[in-house]
């Protein structure tokens, strides 16, 4: 089955029947019989929304009508996304690195140290987190994965991360740097819901399993931090 049902997640073959140019039919779900996908005729705001409020039925639309792996260039994309996921981490660990340091100092030396420290934030952090992340797939997930690519949950993740782009409104207006915390835990819960999704797994796995590789991220940025001082 090419897509899935928004409702319910069951496959479907098509999710509507254009008779002309502008003239369509949505389909309904042989499952649920509700509207397939009623997002194809909503305004891209509302999905906006409904993904903010992390409602499952825009995840399901995202990531299986219109992200899925079907798409045409999913390498491509999978890549794009990545590289925007690491931009925004570097970014992150250099707001927490300005909002702990003097920047007064703007010598070389400082500027060196910054780099590697944000370079190092950046590598190791997404190492543990994506290899703990996996771990803990394994030892949570590991019955209702089945025949699952890991890389649609991997696309899942990068996706429903989207929300640290939000770190961009702190290069305009002055937040206290706990707003990167109170992002961070934005972002978990749009992984969870994403997992979810994606998995069609009980609730309680997918936090386990989300909550298990933030917290190891967070524990090795907070340890070299300490090594760095
Ligand atoms: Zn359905």
């Amino acid at each position: 089955m090419k897509y899935r049902c928004v409702e319910c997640g069951y496959g479907t073959n098509s999710l509507f029947v254009q008779y002309s140019p502008g003239n369509i039919r949505l389909m309904k779900c042989e499952n649920c019989k509700a509207v397939a996908d009623e997002y194809i005729e909503c305004e891209i705001m509302i999905i906006v929304i409904d993904l903010i409020v992390n409602k499952p039925k825009a995840y399901r639309h995202l990531l299986y009508n219109v992200l899925g792996s079907q798409t045409l260039n999913f390498k491509g994309l999978l890549w794009k996304l990545s590289f925007g996921f690491l931009l925004l981490d570097a970014y992150r660990s250099l707001l927490i690195c300005r909002s702990k340091e003097e920047w007064s100092s703007t010598s070389i030396a400082s500027f060196i140290w910054t780099c590697q420290k944000v370079l190092m934030d950046v590598v190791i952090g997404n190492l543990m987190f994506f290899a703990t992340f996996l771990l803990a797939m394994r030892i949570f997930l590991s019955t209702s994965i089945g025949s699952l690519r890991y890389k649609d949950i991997f696309l899942a993740i990068l996706v429903s991360s989207y929300f640290k782009m939000c770190l961009f409104a702190m290069m305009v207006w002055e937040f206290p740097s706990s707003v990167v915390f109170i992002i961070d835990l934005y972002v978990l819960s749009s992984n969870i819901v994403a997992l979810k999704v994606i998995t069609e797994s009980a609730m309680s796995r997918c936090v386990l399993t989300c909550f298990s590789a933030h917290l190891m991220k967070f524990l090795v940025t907070q340890a070299l931090e300490l090594r760095t001082l």
